[in-house]
Order: C-alpha cells, then sequence, then structure tokens
C-alpha cells in the first residue's frame, strides 16, 4: 500500500510545488517563501525514503507507517501555516480529519491514534506560533474546535476499526471454510448494533451448515468422507492428548466386494455401501465418528474408549452385518466385512499418520487371517486377537 501511495504522494508534492511556482511567477504571491520550499521537498524526501525502505525490507514496518502519516501531518500543517490566515486555521483540522481517516483505512488503529495526536499538537502549535506573532487567538473557540475534531476523529477511529476487525473475523471464517475448515460461526449475538457485517455474518452461518454438509459427508453413505473424518480426528487427538486418554480407531473393509459388484451390478454394490453406512452410524454411540474413507473402507473414532470397549463394538459390528438382510443383493449371499483397530492412550497430538497406518495393518491381518474377524494392532502384529463374528479365538505369536 504505502509503495502505491508513496506515487500519489510524490504527484501531489509536485503538484503543490508547480502551484506554488506558478503563482510566484506570476506576481500573484511576492515569492515562493524558503518555508515552503522546504515543506514541499521534504515531503517528497520522506516518500522516497518510505518507499525505499518498504522495497529494502519488503515490508512496510510500523516505523515506515508513522514516518508517513507524520510526513502527510507536517505537510498539512506547513501548507496551512504558509498560506491560510490564522482565523482560517481550523481548516488543517478538516484535512487531519481525512488523514485519521485514511490512516485509520489503510493502516489500523494505531497509526490513526498517531496521526489524531500528532495533529491535536500541530493545531495548539500553530496557534501558539500565531499568538506569539501577534495574532488575535480566542483559546476559548480554539479548544472548542479541537474538542470537535477529537470526538469526530476518535469516533471514526473506534466505529471504523470495529467494523474493521469484525470485516477481518469473517474473512478469516471464509478463508478457514476454504480449508475445509466450518467449524468456526460468527457471533451474530455480539454485534449489539447489527449493521451491514451482521448482516454478512448471518448468511456465512446459513451457507456454512449447508456447504459442511456438502463437503464434509459422503452421499452414498451418509457418513462423514475423509476430510470429515480427518477433521474430527485432529480434533479428538489433541482432545485426547490434552486427557492423556484413550482412543480407538476402528478400520473396516468390506469382504470381496468387488465380486458382489461383479456378480450384482454397482448399484447393487451402491445399495449394500448405504446399508452398511447406516448400520455403523446405528452402532456408533453420540461422540463416534462414522466415515467413509474410501470405496469399500470405513473408519470409526471412538473417543475415551479402551481395548476392551472398543473390542465390542468391533464384535457388535461383525454380529450386525451377519444378520443384516442387505436389500441390494437379495440375501442372496452373505455380506461380511473384517476389521483392523488400534487402542492407544494419546500422548502427542501428531499420532494421526501412525494411527491410520496401524489400523489398516491389523484390517491386513484380519484379511490374512481368512476375513470376518477383527484383529487388533499390537506393537508385534503377529501377537494379535482375532475374533471371527459369534466366536473368539485368541493366536499368540
Ligand atoms: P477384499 O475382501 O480383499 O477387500 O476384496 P475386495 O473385492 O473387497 O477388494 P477391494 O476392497 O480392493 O475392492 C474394492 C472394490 O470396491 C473395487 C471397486 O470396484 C469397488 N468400489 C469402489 N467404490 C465403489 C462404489 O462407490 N460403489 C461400488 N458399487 N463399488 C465401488
Ligand atoms: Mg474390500
Amino acid at each position: 500500500m504505502l509503495l502505491w501511495q508513496s506515487q500519489i504522494r510524490l504527484g501531489l508534492a509536485v503538484l503543490l510545488g508547480s502551484v506554488g511556482g506558478a503563482l510566484a511567477l506570476s506576481g500573484v504571491v511576492p515569492t515562493v517563501p524558503a518555508m515552503g520550499t522546504i515543506t514541499v521537498l521534504g515531503y517528497a524526501l520522506t516518500t522516497l525514503v518510505v518507499s525505499l525502505m518498504v522495497r529494502y525490507t519488503r515490508e512496510a514496518g510500523r516505523a515506515a507507517i508513522a514516518l508517513m502519516v507524520l510526513a502527510d501531518v507536517a505537510l498539512v500543517f506547513g501548507t496551512t501555516y504558509l498560506v491560510v490566515p490564522p482565523v482560517y486555521y481550523g481548516r488543517a483540522l478538516l484535512f487531519g480529519l481525512a488523514i485519521v481517516h485514511f490512516a485509520e483505512f489503510y493502516f489500523g488503529r494505531a497509526p490513526a491514534w498517531g496521526a489524531l495526536t500528532a495533529i491535536v499538537a500541530g493545531y495548539l502549535a500553530m496557534i501558539v506560533t500565531a499568538e506569539a506573532q501577534g495574532a488575535a487567538v480566542s483559546w476559548l473557540q480554539e479548544l472548542w474546535s479541537l474538542a470537535v475534531f477529537i470526538v469526530a476523529g476518535g469516533a471514526l477511529i473506534v466505529h471504523y476499526g470495529n467494523y474493521k476487525q469484525r470485516l477481518a473475523r469473517i474473512v478469516t471464517l471464509f478463508e478457514r471454510a476454504e480449508e475445509g475448515d466450518f467449524t468456526g460461526e460468527y457471533d451474530v449475538r455480539a454485534d449489539l448494533y447489527p449493521d451491514g457485517i451482521t448482516t454478512v455474518g448471518r448468511a456465512y452461518n446459513r451457507v456454512r451448515l449447508h456447504v459442511a454438509n456438502l463437503v464434509l459427508t459422503d452421499a452414498l453413505s451418509g457418513c462423514h468422507n475423509r476430510r470429515g473424518f480427518e477433521q474430527h480426528l485432529t480434533r479428538e487427538l489433541s482432545r485426547a492428548a490434552r486427557n492423556g486418554s484413550e482412543l480407538a480407531l476402528v478400520a473396516l473393509d468390506i469382504d470381496y466386494f468387488k465380486t458382489i459388484n461383479d456378480t450384482f451390478g454397482h448399484l447393487a454394490g451402491d445399495a449394500v455401501v448405504q446399508e452398511i453406512g447406516e448400520l455403523l452410524r446405528e452402532v456408533a454411540r453420540a461422540g463416534d465418528v462414522v466415515a467413509r474413507t474410501g470405496g469399500d473402507e470405513f473408519m470409526l473414532l471412538l473417543p475415551e474408549t479402551n481395548a476392551a470397549g472398543a473390542f465390542r463394538v468391533a464384535k457388535r459390528i461383525l454380529e450386525r452385518v451377519a444378520s443384516h438382510p442387505f436389500q441390494g443383493v437379495a440375501g442372496k449371499v452373505p455380506i461380511t466385512v473384517s476389521i483392523g483397530l488400534v487402542v492407544d492412550r494419546i500422548r502427542d497430538e501428531n499420532v494421526m499418520h501412525d494411527l491410520h497406518a496401524r489400523a489398516d495393518e491389523a484390517l491386513y491381518a484380519a484379511k490374512d487371517a481368512g476375513r470376518n474377524r477383527v484383529s487388533i494392532w499390537s506393537s508385534n502384529l503377529r501377537a494379535i486377537a482375532v475374533t471371527r463374528a459369534g466366536q473368539q479365538l485368541l493366536r499368540l505369536g
């Protein structure tokens, strides 16, 4: 911003210099006072220094912003002092209000308050100098003008700053939504005096639920999709890491699903996926997360669940699948699933990848061991507990 503004500022300096020079040459003013030349050249020089600072450091730092705002204030007071009689000094406050506005608009609250303070100080200095040079000054009127300026400038900073802050909050919500994170909501109730930003915030809240549903849900099974699942997993892992609690991850894959598709057709296969999704959501407790993470793969996240609890859930799933009359295949073939599960006490929230891999590893072990069974991951996967629907056997080593 400072870079493109510097071109406007230099243009302004050239304009002021040309007008001053033209007036002097045409005899309207006797000569261009040295102070005028110094003010305009000083302003142009400061602008050049600031734009070099920004180019060199590749950022508009606080010093660069403060210097530029102070230069604006100095230009207004310098030119006012030189060309305006003391009775019209109040004009400097009008320009000052514009400076406060631009400072708040482009740079934020701190530079705007800085500008307001500098303008008050500059105005007082100008009045004191005029009085010292013999001008009649009504302090009551001058202080009144200053008070009006402070109230107007202060109100602008507070009001507009608040507006910008709320706008920034909405921008952050949209940025998070762009990343697939729809957890944030615009706090409409915090806006005591609702305005245009409140309307946008309310609209975002309405759209958020709809889009979150589209983006995070798997249309066929009605469960979360992979993205939705990973969001929940990230959140639950950091919660479990904070509390040092246990968490179970269950990976499930339909057995011989390709054959089901080949025998009964893709639509029948889709119906099986849909029914398994429903069934898993029925088995899950409130707080569990069920997702379809691939073609015929599902995952369940069971927070605050130990190995015995997770094993019970997995067994119940096997039993429910075994006894369910799948509409898609009209009960012509038994549908079974294989399940791998991992249970861990979470101490570090960055274990998502490891947990996923372990659940998959356990799932492959269940497939290898003959399918339609549950396998629990352990540090040595040759030592696993394996169960089939209806029976339980422990294989060690
Ligand atoms: P396994 O017991 O080893 O899991 O054997 P499988 O035949 O189930 O093998 P795999 O899990 O690799 O096969 C998945 C199949 O699921 C392959 C693909 O054609 C099918 N599939 C993937 N997505 C969909 C879908 O949305 N609908 C249907 N109907 N089929 C799908
Ligand atoms: Mg499969």
